[in-house]
C-alpha cells in the first residue's frame, strides 16, 4: 500500500509548517537533539514516509491508548496519529473477534518486514497463556505471528516493557514483558525500545517514532532498552521539592504543617528517586503538572472554583500580598466574601499558590 509522506498529509489535514515545527522541536528537546538540528529533523520529517505501525494490547487497562488520546487538541500526542499510519489497533479500532483477526492478517500482509509493532499490557505465558485470547488465539500466539514481519518493536508502558501490575507476585498468569519474552526465546529477537510507565508520557511515545521516522533508527539506549533522553535521570532528580529534600524538610504525614508547607515526600513513600522518567519536566495535561506538584494544582483550583468570578483570571493581578489576603479571609472582616467558606487547610493551599503564583 502506497504511503505519502508526513508533510503532504499533515497538509491535507490543514495543520501548517509553523505549528509542526513547534511540535517537532519539543520533541527534538525530548529527544535530546541539539537545538541547531531542529530545522534539519523537522525537514526530514515532512519528507519522510509515514510508516505502518501495528499496535497490540495485551493484559493492560487501556490507560497507554488513553494516554495517547484523551490530551487536548492539538498537540503531539494527536499528531501521532498523522505521523504514523495506525493500520490496526485492538483498542481503537470498531472490529473485533475473526473482523480484527482478519484486520490484523491484511496490515501485516501490506507491509511485511516494513512496520513498527507496537506492544502495550503483559503478555500470559506458559500454561496460563489462554487466560487472554482474541478470537481464540492466545496472546503470545498472536505476537509471536506479529513480530515476524515488523522491523522493531516498541513495548508501551510498564506491563509491555517489564511485566508491570500483571506480572507481580504470584503472577496468576504467569504474565512477562517483551524482552522477558525475546530472552526466554518464546517470541522472535527484533530490536526493541522500551517506554515503560503506567501509562508513559504521550511526547516519550511521539517523539521516539519521529525519531525511527526521521533517522531510521533508536535513539541512544540505556541497558534497559529505554531512551537515554528521557530515562537516564530520575524524577528526583528534576523534582519541584528537591530544595526542600536536601535541606532535610520532610513532611511526615500527608496532613502536617511539612506536607501543607509543599514539603519533600521521601518518608512518605515518594519513589521519585528510584524512578527514571521525565514527568517532572515534561508533566501532563499540556505541561501542567504532575502528581508530586498536586498541592500546587490544588490551590488553582481553589482560586478557580472561588475567586475568578470577580477578580482576575491571573493571580499574579492581586495587588494584595497573598498572607494578608488569607487572613483577611481568616479574619471574616470582608462582608463580600462571607459566602466563602474555606477551610483553615485550604486557606494554606490557597496562600501558598498565590505566593507561588507571583
Ligand atoms: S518529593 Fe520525592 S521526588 Fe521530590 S524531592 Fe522528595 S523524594 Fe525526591
Amino acid at each position: 500500500m502506497k504511503k505519502s509522506n508526513v508533510g503532504t498529509y499533515l497538509a491535507k489535514r490543514g495543520i501548517s509548517r509553523r505549528s509542526f515545527l513547534k511540535y517537532s522541536s519539543a520533541m527534538a528537546s525530548l529527544l535530546a537533539l541539539p537545538s541547531t538540528a531542529v530545522a534539519g529533523f523537522t525537514n526530514q520529517f515532512l519528507k519522510a514516509k509515514r510508516p505502518s505501525v501495528i499496535w497490540l494490547s495485551f493484559q493492560e487497562c487501556t490507560g497507554c491508548t488513553e494516554s495517547l488520546t484523551r490530551s487536548h487538541a492539538p498537540t503531539i500526542e494527536d499528531l501521532i496519529f498523522d505521523i504514523i499510519s495506525l493500520d490496526y489497533h485492538h483498542t481503537l479500532q470498531a472490529a473485533s473477534g475473526e473482523a480484527a483477526e482478519s484486520a490484523r492478517q491484511q496490515a501485516m500482509e501490506d507491509a511485511f518486514g516494513d512496520y513498527y509493532l507496537i506492544v502495550d499490557g503483559a503478555v500470559p505465558a506458559g500454561e496460563t497463556a489462554v487466560c487472554s485470547t482474541i478470537s481464540g488465539r492466545s496472546n503470545l500466539d498472536l505476537l509471536q505471528e506479529t513480530i515476524q514481519g515488523a522491523k522493531a518493536v516498541i513495548a508501551i508502558g510498564s506491563c509491555a516493557a517489564f511485566g508491570g501490575l500483571p506480572a507481580a507476585d504470584p503472577n496468576p498468569t504467569g504474565a512477562a514483558g517483551v524482552s522477558e519474552l525475546m530472552e526466554r526465546g518464546e517470541i522472535e529477537q527484533k530490536p526493541l525500545i522500551n517506554l515503560p510507565g503506567c501509562p508513559p508520557l504521550p511526547v516519550a511515545i511521539s517523539s521516539v517514532l519521529a525519531h525511527l521516522v526521521v533517522f531510521e533508527g533508536f535513539p541512544a539506549l540505556d541497558d534497559l532498552n529505554r531512551p537515554l533522553s528521557i530515562y537516564a535521570k530520575t524524577v528526583h532528580d528534576r523534582c519541584s521539592r528537591y530544595h526542600f529534600y536536601e535541606n532535610e524538610q520532610f513532611a511526615e504525614r500527608f496532613d502536617d504543617e511539612g506536607a501543607r508547607q509543599g514539603w519533600c515526600l521521601y518518608k512518605l513513600g515518594c519513589k521519585g528517586p528510584t524512578t527514571h522518567n521525565a514527568c517532572a519536566v515534561v508533566k501532563w495535561n499540556q505541561g501542567t503538572s504532575f502528581p508530586i506538584d498536586s498541592r500546587i494544582q490544588e490551590g488553582a483550583q481553589l482560586y478557580e472554583e472561588n475567586c475568578v468570578y470577580c477578580h482576575s483570571f491571573d493571580p499574579t493581578d492581586f495587588k494584595t500580598a497573598p498572607d494578608k489576603i488569607a487572613d483577611l479571609l481568616r479574619s471574616g472582616d470582608i462582608r463580600s466574601h462571607s459566602r466563602l467558606q474555606f477551610s483553615e487547610d485550604q486557606l494554606t493551599i490557597l496562600e501558598k499558590y498565590l505566593e507561588e503564583s507571583q
